[in-house]
């Protein structure tokens, strides 16, 4: 007699099937349409392939182009339909691992020489063959030794390598054809589902992303349902490329980064000024909300770091230096000396909240192979500040921070906020109970402003859970920027208390927070969003004066005189050059206004206004002229 098993599916509805049915006949049942779209399903929220049997009763839900847990499975079996095409072209390649990653996917593998783009256009081609050939992709579960072996075999050392390394009897294999991967699965059902193909570049990279490792090349690719996705995809990718910052930096004159001084950032007088614009923000917006500003050391002897636990959990990460026979580390977090700062003086309970704020400029190891522009540096300014508070505060302190950073991406343009709540990792200190109040206050602050999170387990930092902030750029692009720390553990560390109402002393409570995050990625992420055209409150230069000819440089130097009077950032554009190349100029420097000077405003003292935006506006008088700069400013307007 066959046993019956009863499938749960997420309408509430069950059914009875025989045991050993497959999703795939589920969804058959269900409907054909169903059925043609489905990728794989999800058992008891498990991913599975389509063909896999079921045993037991479970929760059926057949996964299909429309459920995001889909992307994954679709784009990780994308990276088994490229290894398959790369040994196909290249029988001799070894392959390592191909995980999906944001907007794609990549494989590495150790090859004679790098790909070529010949090569890559090959693979690409390769790949939609093997799409059109519809190939199944099968699982087998076969012992360890046997996969062992077989991979040796094949003279896939990688492989080999990785099955060793795995615990358990049994391993999962899967066939696409003749190519043969260890994995765990799950699988579209065939090579067929995967239509929309580019393959992206290639770089170097090592096995297991160490460089005592063996050099592999690394392709990038992308997959979509779709051919008109793949198509937007791209388009995105490209506008995203001519608004690299590290070419806009080069092109605005906003920075250099040179071999001297491997991820650290030399600012030009543009990019500082807008470095400056946005700290003299977030100190506007401190300032009103009660933060004292503060400065510490950048160099602390190591009994500091002992003290606060970064030599034993981030060592590797810090720098360090002797002089007079100390050693000393240069702070890669500013919560120690905001820290000292506290226990500079006897704290009472009137004084709490205690809101520091720094501007503090850390230093962290990042291996040269990582670095990039802004984005990963070795040294960078944070708008760091740390919250001393009771218990009972915590979550008021919270709630304020959730609307501050709100309010500060808002005047950025910056939409689609995210959330996310990160708890406990496995390497931390601290105890179960401080853990599970500081998890527990966020969520209540979040819960209470309304806000919709994603809880990230076990993605904590050391000393405590956190709340991170995503924004989504002018592209569609999101960043990690804000971070809000609770921390139960600094105050113990260093011995922090104050002098409660009861006359009895008590230990504060630690919030670590920064808003824009590191001013250098912050960067980064708004010369990409506003493709170098700041706000003109952050514009380095806001105006820029054109003179047609020479004889109207006097009255252009006059115009801008007066301009530089009102607080104006301007600039004289007085080079020997026709007019409209000035302009083109300005515009490709991003200047939101260009004064044009020529015989007619001379003679009636005006400007002939032109904006980055809309072009030409005609003849203003300059007073009025000064007063809508003024007015945008304040304003903060994101175009002109
Ligand atoms: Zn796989
Ligand atoms: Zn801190």
């Amino acid at each position: 007699m066959i046993m019956s098993i009863t499938v749960k599916l997420p309408d509430g509805t069950a059914k009875d099937y025989p045991a050993g049915v497959t999703p795939r006949e589920i969804a058959e049942d269900i409907g054909p349409g169903l059925a043609r779209q489905a990728l794989a399903a999800l058992v008891n929220g498990l991913p599975v392939d389509l063909s896999r049997p079921l045993r037991e009763s479970a929760d059926v839900k057949i996964l299909t182009p429309r459920d995001e847990e889909a992307l994954h499975i679709f784009r990780h079996s994308s990276a088994h339909l490229l290894a398959a095409a790369v040994t196909k072209l290249f029988p001799d390649a070894k392959y390592g691992v191909g995980p999906p990653i944001e907007g794609g996917f990549f494989y590495d593998f150790a090859v004679e020489h790098p790909f070529t783009p010949e090569d890559l256009e090959k693979i690409e081609k390769k790949m939609k063959e093997l799409s059109k050939e519809k190939i199944r992709f099968e699982r087998e579960e076969i012992p360890k030794s046997e996969a062992i072996a077989k991979f040796e075999t094949l003279g896939q050392d990688f492989k080999e390598e990785l099955v060793e390394e795995k615990g358990g009897d049994v391993v999962s294999c899967y066939r696409l054809g003749p190519f043969y991967d260890f994995c765990e699965g799950p699988h579209v059902p065939d090579s067929g589902v995967i239509k929309a193909i580019k393959v992206l570049g290639s770089s170097a990279a090592y096995w297991k992303g160490n460089e005592a490792n063996a050099p592999m090349q690394r392709i990038y690719a992308t997959t979509f349902y779709d051919k008109k996705s793949l198509a937007e995809h791209l388009k995105r990718l490209e506008e995203a490329k001519k608004r690299d910052h590290r070419k806009l930096g080069k092109e605005l004159g906003l920075f250099v980064i040179r071999p001297e001084a491997p991820g650290q950032v030399f600012w030009l007088p543009k990019g500082l000024r807008v470095v400056n614009g946005l700290m003299e923000y977030m100190r506007a917006k401190l300032d009103a909300r009660g933060y004292q500003e503060i400065k510490t050391p950048l160099i602390m002897n190591v009994d500091v770091w002992r003290r606060s636990g970064h030599l034993d959990h981030y060592k590797e990460n810090m720098y360090f230096v002797e002089s007079e026979d100390t050693e000393a580390g240069l702070k890669p977090m500013n919560c120690p000396g905001a820290a000292m700062v506290y226990e500079s003086s006897l704290r009472s309970y009137r004084e709490l909240p205690l809101r520091l704020s720094e501007f503090g400029h850390c230093h962290r190891y990042e291996r040269s192979g990582v670095l990039s522009g802004l984005t990963r540096v070795r040294a960078f300014v944070q708008d760091d500040a740390h919250i001393y508070c009771t218990l009972e505060q915590i979550e008021s302190e919270i709630v304020a921070l959730i609307d501050l950073t709100v309010e500060v991406y808002g005047d950025f343009g910056f939409e689609g906020v995210k959330v996310e709540l990160s708890t406990r990792p496995e390497s931390s200190i601290g105890s179960e109970e401080q853990w599970e109040a500081a998890e527990a206050a966020l969520q209540r602050a979040l819960e209470s402003t309304g806000t919709e999170f994603k809880v990230n387990p076990g993605d904590g930092a050391f000393y405590g859970p956190k709340i991170d902030f995503h924004v989504q750029d002018a592209i569609g692009r999101t960043h990690q920027c804000a971070t809000i720390q609770v921390d139960f553990v600094q105050a113990e560390r260093f011995d922090l208390h104050y002098a409660a109402e009861d006359g009895t002393r008590k230990r504060p409570v630690l919030i670590h927070r920064a808003i824009l995050g590191s001013i250098e990625r912050f960067m980064a992420i708004l010369i990409e969003h506003t493709a170098g055209a700041f706000p003109i409150w952050l514009a380095p230069v806001q105006v820029v004066m054109l003179p047609i000819s020479e004889k109207h440089h006097e009255y252009a130097a006059r115009v801008a005189g007066h301009l530089r009077d009102e607080g104006i950032r301007v600039e004289v554009d007085d080079r020997n050059e026709k007019i409209g190349r000035k302009i083109r100029d300005a515009q490709l420097q991003k200047v939101p206004f260009m004064l044009v000077a020529g015989d007619k405003e001379t003679e009636a003292e005006t400007v002939a206004v032109r904006n980055r935006k809309d072009g030409d506006e005609g003849a203003s008088e300059l007073s009025a002229f000064i007063e809508r700069i003024h007015r945008l400013v304040r304003d903060k307007a994101l175009s002109p």
